[in-house]
């Protein structure tokens, strides 16, 4: 589901009051709405449930780990552009800022304190800006000028202990907005149509870097998951185009796994299953994303032909906390096992998760802990670094 993206909220954590009054005064007078906080759990809130698009936030609080804070964030995939603030010296800012980007955040300079009403004024006015609706042309020129890549996560199998899949996920390079997130745009593509022109190119992206990988000196053989949508669906020549974009990559469909979700928004469901049973017949796996939630359900899973269940994310992320969630997990895998299909559990952030999970029986696992999505390049890599871990931690 799209993000609601607003251009003009601000959301800031400070414990001075007096520094939280004028940002809000300078801010709202520029246009956008505030809302002010010391408070970390309100921060978190708002910063989940109220979109900011800028968020400005004190490293240092007495009581509060500015750094556990864009921890958070970045867990969160939190698309707001980061500013900091703190009397903290200008290394320590950097090295934060350095961190926030590594984690994924979107973030800007620093501003240091004291701080200068007229910085602040530029930078609100910049990003009022640079937030502008995204429009159909813009994602038009993305494609046609190369601004789409593809990001690849790790997907551990849980029996061997080997890393031997990974899901490919879009981002935008934009001109002057930085890196798009695809909640951000996948939206605008599937409303436009446009999303047929992704795909295509996720799908030809993907077989080709599954066929690099598999050349490797490593000999890395790794099959790659991509994601399409329900409005994909309404194309009958989706499979004809998916294999033909296989072929010419000099691979096979069997490499390629589709994930697909939000089946519910597909009203043609006749159409639905043509699509499916073609795609499944020139040999690709069909998997149910973000099982559990939304569109994707029971009735959904019994009518159409899925080779693999993943498990949303939201049950796994708090398996551990959460005895509801720890059992719906259980029972996922279970059902996946009893109608013979593969399970993957995906946003496995820590160790306990993943024991867990291969103690369930779970087949694949991917989230943080494996791995964040990394770049084609490092793939062959982390595959090596991960088997000589684990040797070592098996042995
Ligand atoms: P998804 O298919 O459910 O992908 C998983 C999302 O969770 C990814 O976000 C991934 O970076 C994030 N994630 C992975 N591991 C963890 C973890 O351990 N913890 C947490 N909290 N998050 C984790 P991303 O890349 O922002 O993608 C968001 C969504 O955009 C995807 O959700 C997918 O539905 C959609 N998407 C991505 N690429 C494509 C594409 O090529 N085509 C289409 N149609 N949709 C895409
Ligand atoms: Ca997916
Ligand atoms: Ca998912």
């Amino acid at each position: 589901m799209a993000d609601d993206l607003y251009g003009d909220r601000l959301l800031v954590i400070d414990d001075e009051p007096a520094f939280g009054q004028i940002v809000q005064k300078v801010a709202e007078a520029s246009g956008f709405e505030v809302v002010v906080t010391r408070d970390p759990s309100v921060f978190m809130h708002a910063a989940r449930q109220w979109h900011p698009s800028v968020i400005i936030l004190d490293l240092k609080m007495p009581g509060t780990d500015g750094v556990q804070l864009l921890r958070t964030l970045a867990a969160d995939n939190c698309p707001a552009h980061v500013v900091l603030t703190s009397g903290a010296d200008g290394k320590v800012l950097e090295s934060a800022i350095q961190l926030g980007r590594e984690r994924g955040l979107n973030m800007s300079q620093a501003l240091p304190k004291p701080m200068r009403v007229e910085s602040l004024q530029e930078r609100l006015a910049a990003f009022k800006q640079a937030w502008k609706p995204l429009l159909s042309a813009d994602l038009e020129a993305a494609l046609a000028a190369d601004q789409l890549f593809l990001e690849y996560q790790p997907k551990l199998d849980c029996r061997l202990g080997r890393i031997t899949g990974a899901e490919a996920l879009v981002r935008w390079r934009h001109p002057t907005r930085g890196i798009i997130r695809p909640n951000q745009f996948i939206a605008l593509a599937e409303e436009t149509g446009l999303i047929h022109g992704v795909t295509d190119w996720v799908v030809a992206t993907a077989a080709a870097q599954a066929v690099r990988w598999g050349a490797d000196k490593l000999g890395l053989e790794v099959t790659v998951a991509v994601n399409f949508s329900a409005s994909d669906l309404v194309d009958l020549d989706l499979p004809d185009r998916l294999e033909q974009h296989c072929r010419n990559a000099g691979s096979d469909p069997a490499f390629l796994t589709l994930e697909l979700t939000e089946t519910g928004a597909m009203r043609e469901a006749v159409q639905m299953m043509d699509v499916l049973t073609r795609l499944r017949l020139k040999g690709f796996k069909l998997s149910i994303d973000d099982f559990g939630t939304g569109y994707s359900s029971l009735v959904q899973l019994q009518r159409m032909p899925f080779s693999e269940i993943k498990v949303d994310l939201s049950f796994v992320t708090q398996m551990m906390s959460n005895v509801g969630c720890r059992v719906i997990v259980e029972i996922i895998i279970d059902l996946a096992r009893k109608l013979g299909l593969k399970s993957v559990a995906e946003g496995v952030e820590g160790d306990a998760a993943l024991q867990s999970l291969i103690e369930m029986g779970c087949d694949t696992a991917q989230g943080y802990y494996i791995s964040r999505p990394i770049a084609a390049e490092l793939m062959p890599e982390f595959v090596g670094n991960y088997e000589a871990a684990w040797g070592k931690t098996a042995a």
